[in-house]
């Protein structure tokens, strides 16, 4: 029997009418190029969402297209999201520090009709511009006053242009729930980057998981400060859960790893919860403990997208009485997997007894069903000793990668994470190792395979592998480790200036390390696992933590 309650859909669009509706007074701010302090409330973002859909209509961009944006955190980019997704178009959030290649490679896969970009970012697509035969127009997000002077990138348009003669009422379209809002490409293992498409309705689902008191606890009296770039996994989902719940947004624009203007946004915001990557914090504190200041507003900080180091909790506890709790998640799960809170009896502990368990990357979120299993992929128990594959499913979990043609996860619907981990009988995963053979540094993925390909183009190299090790401002760094050929003795310098207009500078290895022999698995493959025991330890010459 069917229950018999209405069957709405889920969507965006729902979100928006209502924060319109109920929180309309809330307010953004933002900083852009243009505008140090961009100041004004939902029904002001709202009125210009209408505007910008009725523009991309104008456009001839038609539902189920994608639209592009290379832009970071502020009110524009914000509108993009709800003007693209409600009109049933996709919302392509690109990363614009992927190298050439990977660029050109998505925006031709989504084949975007239009690209939203940062005055920043010309200089990037005017290298590409010729390469991306089927974008039809660059909006540039800013006013006249502020648009490049001159630029290869033809059909160059301002935004506030765009906007400005538009009606502000806009007849939204009524979508299916499973209707795509939005893509994020995700890279860093072998091939090409994969698009993770979401839907309106994982995105809804999401929000409310997320939204939740032992998730971001997001409440109407919070400010939030997303420091997540909106292009990783839509900014953790806090443009959408935000106004779900009629909450103040700060958004930092490019000034994310500025730690002066961070304390200064949080002191004169009052903000209470921002969320993103350890090595934003480590900027944020370093300039906190430089300049004496204090934030007496914030309450907690939200850090995911690589493991945290306990010095961030201890730091921002003891000396700015700030709490850090830590989220697991991909892009693969919009991305939220797990959340770290205390459970109930842990309250009362002693800071020193809580500290390992804040170590741990969380508790499923409820609507993420989460497993560890062995290679003979057999489900493994509860009790914080066995380790295995983390595998997950859900409403907000991906089934296929945009263009497959098969699905992503298994016949039952498990999706393999790529992590390794134990799960306490409290049900705290930790991560304990990683079976996709990545780095990530500083919250951006680094190819191992490619750095190990470009080295062993080397004529004295005889077997090179690259793994990631602890860095303390970047959390991983990619090492090289060389069997150099017989009789030969290449410096490390020499090999690691190979790498030089081979890839992306931030990609080059941090150093390189002879060794006689790397260890092998018995299929013959190097065993990352014990090269990555051999050098846990590992001191980074010449510079620590810089
Ligand atoms: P991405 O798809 O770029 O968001 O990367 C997802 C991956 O980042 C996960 O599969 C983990 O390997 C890693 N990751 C995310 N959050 C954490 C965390 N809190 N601790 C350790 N690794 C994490």
């Amino acid at each position: 029997m069917h229950g018999q309650m209405m069957n709405l859909p889920l969507t965006i669009t729902n979100i928006m009418k209502f924060a319109d509706k109920v929180y309309g007074n809330s307010e953004i701010v933002s900083v852009t190029a243009d505008n140090p302090y961009h100041r004004y409330t939902y029904a002001d973002a709202f009125r210009r969402v209408r505007q910008l859909a009725n523009a991309l209509a104008r456009l001839g961009v038609e539902p189920g297209q994608c639209v592009g944006t290379l832009a970071m955190n502020d009110y524009r980019h914000l509108e993009l999201y709800y003007a693209i997704s409600c009109s049933g178009m996709v919302c392509h959030t690109i990363n614009p520090r992927l190298f050439p290649e990977q660029l050109e490679y998505i925006i031709n896969h989504a084949e975007d009709q239009y690209l939203f970009l940062d005055v920043m970012f010309v200089p990037v697509l005017e290298r590409l511009v010729e390469r991306l035969p089927r974008v039809k127009g660059f909006v540039v997000m800013t006013d006249e006053a502020h648009m490049p002077a001159s630029s290869c990138l033809p059909n160059l348009i301002c935004y506030e242009s765009l906007i400005a003669g538009e009606a502000d009422t806009f007849d939204w379209p009524e979508l299916d729930e499973n209707e795509a809002s939005s893509l994020c490409y995700t890279s860093g293992t072998t091939g090409n980057p994969k698009g993770v498409l979401y839907s309106h309705r994982s995105t809804v689902l999401h929000c409310y998981g997320s939204a939740l008191a032992d998730s971001f606890g997001l409440s109407g009296r919070d400010v939030v400060m997303p420091i997540v770039p909106m292009f990783h996994v839509n900014g953790w989902g806090l443009v959408y859960s935000g106004p779900m719940v009629g909450a103040k947004l700060v958004m930092p624009g490019a000034k994310m790893g500025d730690g002066e203007t961070l304390c200064t946004l949080i002191n004169e915001e009052k903000v209470t919860l921002s969320a993103g990557v350890p090595t934003v914090w480590l900027a944020l504190l370093g300039y906190l403990e430089r300049s004496g200041q204090q934030v007496p507003s914030l309450q907690r900080i939200t850090t995911g997208g690589a493991a945290c180091p306990q010095p961030i909790f201890d730091r921002f506890r003891d000396q700015f009485d700030v709490e850090v709790q830590q989220a697991w998640g991909m892009t693969e799960m919009s991305p939220l997997g797990t959340y770290n809170t205390l459970r109930p009896h842990m309250v009362s502990w002693s800071e020193q007894e809580k500290t390992p368990v804040r170590l741990k990357q969380g508790r499923p979120v409820c609507g993420v069903d989460m497993k560890i299993v062995d290679d003979n992929n057999r489900e493994l128990p509860w009790d914080g000793k066995a380790s295995g594959a983390v595998k997950v499913r859900g409403p907000w979990v991906i089934q296929r990668y945009f263009k497959a043609g098969e699905d992503a996860c298994d016949a039952e619907g498990w999706f393999e994470t790529g992590d390794v981990a134990t799960i306490d009988a409290d049900g705290y995963m930790q991560i304990t190792d990683r079976t996709k053979d990545v780095i990530k540094s500083g919250g951006e993925w680094i190819s191992s395979i490619e750095l190990e390909n470009v080295a062993m183009t080397h004529p004295l190299v005889a077997e090179a592998a690259v793994i990631g090790v602890y860095h303390e401002k970047w959390t991983e760094r990619p090492l090289l480790v060389v069997v150099a050929k017989e009789g030969e003795s290449p410096t490390a310098a020499e090999l690691l200036a190979h790498f030089q207009g081979r890839v992306a500078s931030w990609w080059i290895p941090e150093a390189c390390e002879f060794v006689a022999e790397i260890p092998h698995t018995a299929t013959g493959k190097v065993s990352k696992k014990d090269l990555r025991v051999r050098f846990s330890d590992y001191v980074w010459p010449n510079k620590t933590g810089e």
